[in-house]
């Protein structure tokens, strides 16, 4: 059994049901942790790495424009404690 906790490494863990897609659920006795089997290994192909990386980069990009046009235009207000 190669099973231990995520969190502490522990492998004293112990069954607890099942989460919503049906995968079993684990409870680490040692700090208490729960946690699903095997929950990141997850095969994501290249392609969809990149798409998802530059759909976050947009994101955080149009993000931080966001914030630096607020912050521009009320600086350019005259100030806040005018
Ligand atoms: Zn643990």
């Amino acid at each position: 059994m190669g099973i231990c906790c995520p969190a502490c490494g522990s492998t004293k863990v112990k069954k607890n049901g099942h989460i919503h897609n049906g995968k079993q659920n684990r409870r680490c006795k040692k700090c208490g942790r729960q946690f699903a089997e095997n929950p990141r290994q997850k095969l994501i192909s290249l392609e969809k790495r990149e798409q998802i990386r530059n759909l976050l980069l947009e994101r955080i990009l149009e993000f931080l424009g966001c914030r630096y046009t607020y912050r521009h235009n009320a600086a350019s207000d005259g100030g806040l404690d005018g």
